[in-house]
């Protein structure tokens, strides 16, 4: 299988990566159904998903955070 990787710009064996969910955090609502996703070659695909997991876990620790202080 390949593809184009939209972050490093090489056709590559890619998968599809649910952007929306960090790119687009404020327009999840709007864009529901939509379903935006990008191409990404597999190393690509794995830092999207670390960071995505590191911005997952700064919102869990500022909630609890929050929710210690109060
Ligand atoms: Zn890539």
């Amino acid at each position: 299988m390949c593809g184009f990787c939209k972050d490093c710009m090489k056709e590559t064996e890619t998968k599809l990566y649910h952007s929306e969910l960090i790119l687009n955090t404020k327009n999840i609502s709007k864009s529901e159904g939509l379903g935006s996703k990008v191409e990404l070659c597999l190393e690509c695909y794995e830092k999207m998903v670390i960071s995505e997991q590191i911005e997952y876990w700064k919102v869990h620790i500022l909630e609890e955070k929050n929710r210690s202080v109060r």
